[in-house]
């Protein structure tokens, strides 16, 4: 059998706290219990939010608690040939389409249509649905548009592309202890036309986050629960660009004092703050519910 491989895949938009590291750390006792490989992958594409400094923070962070990893890391930003050419073939494939609706042209067009925003249907994480009306504008407008400069981002034609891909589901593990696997079922039309490039960046978190899946020989991918929704997209991507599908752990999230999820502004759970304070990596196992090391 193939060794396993997992993958902690941080953006470096931010600096790391615990949920951060409880991720890291459960990927690295999941590998090591599987006899597996765990990989870094810097996800950095978006190149006005992510920076140098949070990625050496990222680095120093990891190996103060004990973490190793294989060199070269897999960084984003120097793959967007590979990210172009898998949405070349959607824009083939005539699957995607380019939108050139704001944000605040949704919100004006939800506005016009006498609905309260509340009733407008929105996507597992509470955005709006895009309204795909661009869906109707002929090659030549949509030409026109773009050549003169336009902004868009290219759409994910949902419905055509749920249907092309039929029923899908994937595989997530009950525990982390990887004996137990149950189907879930992919719904990725509770996220309507989710963007899967912009014009400036050929790819998105959802299209870079499949290819480099596949592409690393990820089998398994280990993350938090706050992505449990957005892999109903995965799997449809998958399937549309003919690519592997790893099997699946989220795994619970680890909330502030209030009981919200952690966010990188929380300067009090930021690992470096922790670190700064007097905390050990040991402190920091604690503190996530593992055993120590
Ligand atoms: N880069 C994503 C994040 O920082 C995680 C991607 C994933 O694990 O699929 O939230």
């Amino acid at each position: 059998m193939d060794l396993l491989t997992f993958r902690f895949a941080p953006s470096p938009n931010g600096a790391l706290h615990l949920g951060h590291a409880y991720s890291a750390l459960l990927n690295r006792q999941m590998a090591d219990a599987a006899g597996g490989r765990m990989l870094l992958r810097i996800e950095d594409i978006d190149l006005t939010r992510c920076t140098p400094e949070f990625e050496d923070g990222i680095y120093r962070d990891l190996e103060w608690l004990g973490l190793e990893w294989e060199k070269p890391v897999r960084r984003q930003s120097g793959h967007f040939g590979e990210y172009r050419a898998a949405l070349e073939r959607l824009v083939r494939d005539g699957l995607v389409y380019p939108a050139f609706m704001s944000r605040g042209d949704i919100r004006a067009f939800i506005a016009d249509t006498g609905r309260s925003g509340r009733d407008w249907p929105r996507d597992p994480d509470g955005v709006p649905l895009y309204p795909a009306l661009d869906k109707a504008l002929s090659e030549k407008e949509r030409r026109r548009r773009m050549d003169g400069g336009a902004p868009f981002a290219w759409r994910l034609d949902i419905e055509a592309a749920a249907a092309l891909a039929g029923d899908l589901s994937w595989e997530e593990s009950a525990d982390e202890t990887l004996s137990e696997f149950r189907r879930e079922p992919a719904r990725p039309q509770a996220w309507g036309d989710v963007i899967v490039a912009r014009r400036e960046i050929p790819t998105s978190y959802h299209l870079s986050v499949v290819l480099d899946d596949a592409l690393q020989g990820v089998s398994h991918v280990v993350r938090g629960m706050d992505l449990f929704r957005a892999t109903g997209v995965q799997r449809l991507l998958q399937t549309l660009l003919g690519l592997t599908q790893p099997r699946y752990f989220h795994h619970r999230l680890i909330l502030g004092p209030d009981g919200r999820k952690l966010s990188k502004s929380l300067a009090d759970t930021g690992l470096s703050a922790l670190r700064a304070a007097g905390a050990t990596p040991g402190d920091i196992r604690r503190m996530v519910g593992l055993p120590s090391a």
